[in-house]
């Protein structure tokens, strides 16, 4: 088959990242975007490589029991959800299956589909909304990168935000027009508006806006028309990021307005949330995953744990309170800051926080004779390094619990632990924490075997 073919095609399975995949008469895979396990599709081979292609739709000639209407008029182009063309029970059945398939095919562990927690809300669940500020034919706009490139597709509003967190937004675009405030051009490395951040919690919304440099023509005027466009606004942070490329924030911040913390409160503490701070953006679901991470966690009274690449302490805050002592590592300053303050404000003693990469610490911790019975990692999508995986098993705790956003990593991880440390494998269970999208959260208990 060459490219600019048309072909028939029956669509079995999903990729890692959500495309449909079926099978060509000769055997070879093909991927088709917005494709449903089921379809029966007449497609054009737009990519053919030696042994896989990527095919478009042309005529969905049988549709899948499981696909229904997109019901966003920027799907798929805003490149924010890839399942809107998919009935929520089979986004999670994928998910499901797919966590299984890394843990088999990477990890080498044989265990059936596991149980997926699906998300309390699936509309409207996000707490944190990062917009790309533009030119378009309106004046400045605000919206998502269309995906794989870097052109903005302006939005009015978006399902997996609040109402809210847009019509913030909103206040900012007509602002920068009326102000003369230019949106940021990547190629030239002009202009000042690269991002408006939003969060939102008990505490209100929180604006951060991300400038080139820090010179905000008709400020107070910003932040008339923000708070009259949102009155649980409670903080405007002016954030200056200089460099070019893809890093959505820069260092710098000052407070314009306000707060210059956001607070929320989430399994029973209160947060203070700097705009550096890393915060799970799926506010109910994320109590659930926390209570099911205690579960695994089973602290005693006498226990000492060690809560890796711990952000503000969520989670170390979550045991604390059924530990003897806790020790969080997270290696960006601001967040270690507010974790030692949320401590000291939630009344937490028994808690200690080291600013470090949680691979040195860890080795640190080790060398020094430090003896948990669990460790909890929440790493990023790249996982574990190898420094961390040493230290754990030196450290040789009862429980690791692994708190993952990537099940190809975790299954890599899983694996060196289980062959490095002699940890088997005890429980997993997916928690959709991104419905549309095709990230999938994953929790698992490794314990030692004796
Ligand atoms: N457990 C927390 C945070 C998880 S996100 C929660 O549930 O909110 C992962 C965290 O790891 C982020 O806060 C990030 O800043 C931090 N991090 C990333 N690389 C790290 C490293 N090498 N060492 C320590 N922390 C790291």
């Amino acid at each position: 088959m060459k490219k600019n073919q048309t072909c028939q095609i029956r669509i079995t399975g999903y990729t890692a990242e959500g495309l449909g995949v079926g099978r060509l008469e000769d055997g070879m895979a093909v991927f088709v975007p917005g494709a449903a396990r089921g379809d029966f599709l007449e497609i054009l081979l737009v990519k053919v490589l030696r042994r896989h292609a990527f095919g478009k739709i042309l005529q969905v000639l049988q549709p899948s029991p499981w696909r229904t209407s997109p019901d966003c008029p920027v799907f798929p182009q805003c490149g924010g959800c890839d399942f809107r063309h998919l009935t929520y029970e089979e986004e999670l059945s994928l998910k499901a299956q797919r966590v299984m398939d890394a843990m088999n095919r990477i990890g080498g562990f044989t265990l059936p589909i596991p149980k997926i927690v699906p998300s309390p809300k699936i509309t409207g669940y996000r707490n944190k909304a990062q917009f790309p500020v533009g030119n378009g034919e309106t004046g400045v706009i605000f919206g998502f990168y269309r995906s794989r490139s870097h052109q903005i597709v302006p939005i009015r509003q978006c399902l997996l935000q609040s109402k809210e967190a847009c019509s913030l937004a909103e206040a900012v675009c007509r602002w920068a027009d009326q102000a003369g405030a230019a949106p940021y051009d990547e190629r030239a490395h002009t202009g000042l508006l690269r991002h408006i951040v939003i969060r939102q919690g008990q505490g209100g919304l929180h604006l951060t806006l991300v400038v080139r440099e820090d010179r905000l023509p008709k400020s107070q005027q910003l932040i008339d028309m923000c708070q009259e466009a949102v009155p649980a606004l409670c903080g405007i942070v002016i954030n200056t990021n200089p460099q070019p490329g893809n890093k959505i924030l820069g260092l710098g911040c000052r407070t314009l307005w306000g707060t210059d913390r956001l607070a929320d409160q989430l399994a029973g503490n209160t947060f203070h949330l700097s705009p550096l701070s890393f915060y799970q953006v799926n506010h109910e679901q994320t109590q659930q995953l926390y209570a099911y991470v205690t579960e695994l966690a089973a602290p005693q009274p006498d226990t000492l744990a060690l809560d890796l690449y711990c952000g503000v302490g969520t989670i170390t805050l979550a045991l604390a309170s059924r530990c003897h002592q806790v020790i969080g590592v997270e290696i960006i300053p601001q967040a270690v800051a507010d974790a030692k303050e949320n401590a000291r404000r939630n009344q937490v003693h028994h808690v200690n926080f080291l600013c470090a990469d949680a691979g040195q610490a860890a080795q640190r911790l080790a060398e020094d004779g430090f003896s948990p019975q669990v460790i909890v990692v929440d790493p990023p999508r790249k996982g574990l390094d190898q420094a961390a995986v040493d230290a754990i098993c030196r450290m040789n705790p009862q429980r690791v619990v692994y708190v993952s956003c990537d099940c190809a990593s975790l299954a890599r991880d899983a694996k060196l632990l289980a062959q490095q440390g002699d940890y088997r494998l005890q429980q997993i269970r997916a928690f959709d924490m991104f419905p549309r999208t095709a990230h999938v959260e994953t929790v698992c208990l490794l314990t030692r075997m004796q």
